[in-house]
């Protein structure tokens, strides 16, 4: 039953996560952004303390925790540092969920002990420059030599993918076009052959890059093979977009931590700067602002929660993920910016982590399917039928 109110279990462990992320986490949090570094001390601090396995099932090393437990943990790790907390997101939410769910008992066991640890860190290669939001246009393809799959072609906006141990890397198999015929591998960035590019210069989470992932006859054994894409079929392709379900749950609750953070940021400015001899919070200007993004963000808080609740197999709801992701893509842009313009010229510098905070949830509304196409595919379930959009 989708839950509306957090058991006393999950307000605990939500505590605990706000109490460890504001002591471990805090203090370097601008750093990260500032000097565009990869917070890998705090990557190993997550993983000594057990935090990756957080959705992995108990057999593997993990706690086996629902997803709304997740959506929780990154929630508050969204509010103290982003940078780190898209550490945990793809770590949680991303490969490792889709081999949980998907792969085979010996993948399951070969891979998910070592995320777990820490030893290995998985990136998502699905994007390429020709296919972003068409990504059924990927031309990556992965061809049986008979002993194992080589794989050709190209990726980009890979999250993390100069600091990842692997790649679940999706591909054509075959000769099906378009959903048809797109499977995925997992692929050891030793493998000869792969080469990561230089990260992407960019306007938030600087400390957690993108980078082009490059395939140039890269031999993958079978045993990596997680789903085959079949020339008929497009179940392949939909069963591994499932898979990232939980990514985009995520993803929202990302933006709900991250708003929450400069939501309260400027709760507190208000009382103490004065303007015209009163405090700004006396302002009716002031306190409708307050009043309105304290609604968004319980607004979007309700859809994470109850997406992440309304749990089936594995995967949260599909339409109310799509739904919440879309709310709180928005709603992250709209709080932050008006945190920072409580706090005239001083949010527009690094004195307050204002500025930060909206760069960093500004690529949301583009990563992990951008706001348009999820408005698409909400329209889609709503209206009961699927809009080709190309010129025909
Ligand atoms: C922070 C971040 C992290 C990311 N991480 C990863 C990752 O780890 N792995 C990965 O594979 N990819 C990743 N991506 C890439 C992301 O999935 C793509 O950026 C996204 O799918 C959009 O593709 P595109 O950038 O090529 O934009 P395009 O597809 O070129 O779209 C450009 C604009 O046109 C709009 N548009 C396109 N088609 C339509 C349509 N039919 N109707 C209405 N509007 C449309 C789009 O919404 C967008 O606003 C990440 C992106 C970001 C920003």
């Amino acid at each position: 039953m989708p839950l509306f109110k957090l058991g006393d279990d999950l307000e605990e462990f939500r505590s605990e996560v706000r109490r460890f992320a504001e002591k471990e986490f805090s203090a370097k949090a601008a750093y990260w952004d500032e000097a565009e570094e990869f917070p890998e001390e705090n990557r190993k601090t997550l993983a000594e303390l057990g935090y990756f396995g957080l959705l992995i099932p108990e057999k593997y090393g993990g706690v086996g925790a629902p997803i709304i437990q997740s959506a929780l943990f990154v929630e508050e790790m969204a509010r103290v540092c982003f940078n780190t907390c898209t550490i945990c997101q793809i770590t949680l939410h991303g490969p490792s969920r889709a081999i949980t769910v998907l792969g085979s008992e010996e993948q399951k066991q070969r891979f998910l002990p070592p995320v777990v640890t820490g030893d290995y860190m998985f990136a998502i290669s699905i994007s390429e420059p020709d296919a972003g939001s068409a990504v059924t246009d990927m031309r990556t393809k992965a061809v049986d030599d008979g002993e194992n799959y080589v794989l050709n072609g190209s990726k980009c906006f890979t999250t993390l993918g100069n600091y990842a141990s692997h790649f679940l890397v999706m591909c054509r198999f075959g000769e099906g076009k378009g959903a048809r015929g797109i499977g995925a591998l997992i692929v050891d960035k030793n493998s000869p052959g792969l080469e990561v590019g230089i990260p992407d210069k960019k306007m938030g989470g600087r400390g957690a890059p993108e980078c082009d992932v490059f395939f140039h006859d890269v031999k993958v054994p079978k045993k990596n093979l997680l789903v085959e894409g079949s020339s008929t079929s497009s179940k392949s392709f939909k069963l591994l977009m499932d898979s990232f379900g939980p990514e985009r749950c995520g993803n929202a609750a990302i933006c709900v931590g991250l708003a929450q953070g400069a939501y309260e940021v400027a709760h507190a400015y208000i009382q103490e700067r004065e303007q015209f001899g009163r405090p700004l919070m006396e302002f009716q200007g002031i306190q409708w602002k307050i009043a309105d993004m304290a609604t968004q963000i319980h607004a979007a808080r309700m859809m994470v929660y109850r997406a992440a609740t309304n749990e089936k197999d594995g995967f949260p709801d599909p339409k109310e993920t799509t739904m919440a992701k879309l709310f709180a893509n928005e709603m992250v842009q709209k709080v932050t910016s008006e945190a920072l313009q409580m706090h005239g010229h001083y949010g527009y510098t690094r004195a307050f982590p204002l500025e930060r905070m909206m760069r960093d949830g500004r690529g949301y509304a583009v990563g992990g399917g951008t706001v348009e196409i999820l408005r698409n595919t909400i329209a889609a379930m709503e209206l009961g039928r699927t809009f080709d959009q190309r010129r025909s």
